[in-house]
């Protein structure tokens, strides 16, 4: 009988104690220094890190190992701005009306899939249909691969604004859209729209303070919404544990959002020194987007890629988002990781640190923003950004130094997310 219960014993020990994960890295990025280390380990066991080693080391016999001892290690990648739902193509204002919510769905797949193989293994979903909040939850179920996201489900407009969902249709179709679908026109609905974007299982609000490059609409930086309907908005998200992030070229638009009391600044692309000052005091992150810049500028060249409205718009805001980061960044303003990707092919968002490089940032400190101070934003220092015990097992690799060639960034070689290996 004892032998039974001895036996027992082993056999359920043994099929609880779960194989751990030794990760030997030649160079490993340590985030919060901001320093590269060399030769480590990083245990990890289930879904987190549970040690980071000096040396060399190995566990148990049947523990995994694996060999990154010729690779750069660093944290799973950050993406602040994304739109997981779409992507750019000469065709995309004509599916807005031809494709169906499955059709979104379906595509939406294959984007997730290559975001995470492009190395980022959390992202910040910025605005789609409400897709977006089934996709996030098919991949926390582990029913796709992709991602961590934190989404906005649909982003909120004014009548006419940058995410009014029927800018451009003929008159039939126009109608007249209101807080439920993310348009908003006073401090009421402004309320309605964020508590409807609790309901529906969004993780943040997103509003286009400004006129947009890509909306089917004159103006490209006009302010779009009054202090008092974002006051309401940031307000109420407040409630609710949401931040907000605020689309803005323009400057008195991007102003009245910072005081407003939103949380990121996306592209800030006419952003005057008082308005950077602004973002300072008030602890406001730029969230760049410099490779939508370049990309729509691009696109804008090729004749009928973009409906006739936008081409104007996009030649002039493309190009000077790069240089209105340099400034702000210069000058002190807080720097998130974001890129735009939808706007642009998905799995090409790590082209942004590059760019970032260019305009004088130092490329330690761009994979800092991607990591451990996007981590800040969204309110994850202790899950997210870093390679340290009890931090979610989100680990990337590159075959160079990136502080050396930060182009390698865009060639990741390695992907485990949550502790599952996805590319090696
Ligand atoms: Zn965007």
């Amino acid at each position: 009988m004892k032998f039974f219960y001895t036996l027992l014993f082993v056999l359920i020990s043994t099929t609880l104690v779960a194989q751990d994960t030794y990760i030997h890295c030649g160079k490993l990025i340590d985030t919060k220094s901001g320093k590269i280390l060399t030769e480590r380990t990083i245990v990890v066991s289930g879904k987190k890190i549970s040690k980071v080693e000096i040396g060399y080391t190995t566990g148990e016999s049947d523990d995994n190992i694996i060999d990154l001892k010729d690779k750069t290690v660093m944290p799973g990648l950050i993406d602040m701005h994304v739109h997981i739902e779409s992507e750019s193509n000469p065709k995309a204002y004509l599916e807005r009306y031809t494709s169906n919510e499955a059709d979104v769905a379906y595509n939406s797949v294959g984007f997730a899939k290559t975001t995470l193989m492009a190395g980022f293994t959390t992202i910040r979903d910025l605005g789609g249909s409400g897709v977006n909040i089934a996709l996030k939850k098919a991949i926390a179920q582990g029913k796709i691969d992709g991602p961590r996201i934190f989404t906005a489900g649909k982003s909120l407009a004014t009548t006419g604004g940058h995410a009014d969902p029927t800018n451009g249709s003929n008159k039939s179709l126009i109608g007249d859209p209101g807080p439920k679908d993310g348009v908003v026109n006073s401090v009421e609905d402004a309320k309605k729209a964020v508590r409807q974007r609790y309901k529906n299982g969004a993780d943040l609000i997103k509003i286009t303070a400004t006129g947009g490059v890509l909306s089917v609409a004159k103006s490209s930086s006009n302010p779009q919404f009054t202090i008092e309907e974002i006051k309401a908005i940031c307000k109420t998200a407040k409630d609710y544990g949401f931040h907000v992030a605020a689309h803005a070229h323009g400057d008195e638009g991007m102003q009245r959002a910072i005081i407003g009391g939103v949380k990121t600044i996306e592209h800030g692309t006419l952003m005057s020194t008082k308005t950077m000052d602004l973002m300072k005091k008030n602890r406001a992150y730029l969230v760049p987007t410099i490779t939508a810049g370049k990309e729509v500028t691009e696109k804008a060249k090729i004749d009928g890629y973009y409906p006739a409205i936008i081409v104007p718009k996009a030649l002039e805001i493309g190009p000077q988002i790069q240089d209105t980061f340099k400034k702000a960044y210069k000058r002190g303003v807080r720097i998130a990781f974001g890129t735009d990707a939808g706007v642009f092919k998905h799995g090409q968002n790590a082209k942004e640190f590059g760019y970032m490089v260019e305009a004088g940032m130092r490329p330690i400190t761009a994979i800092q923003c991607a990591t451990i101070v996007n981590a800040k934003v969204l309110n994850m220092t202790k899950e997210l950004g870093q390679i340290a015990p009890d931090f979610f097992a989100d680990i990337v690799a590159v075959n160079d130094d990136p502080t050396e060639e930060i182009k390698t960034m865009e060639n990741v070689v390695f992907v485990m997310k949550n502790g599952k290996i996805y590319k090696q």
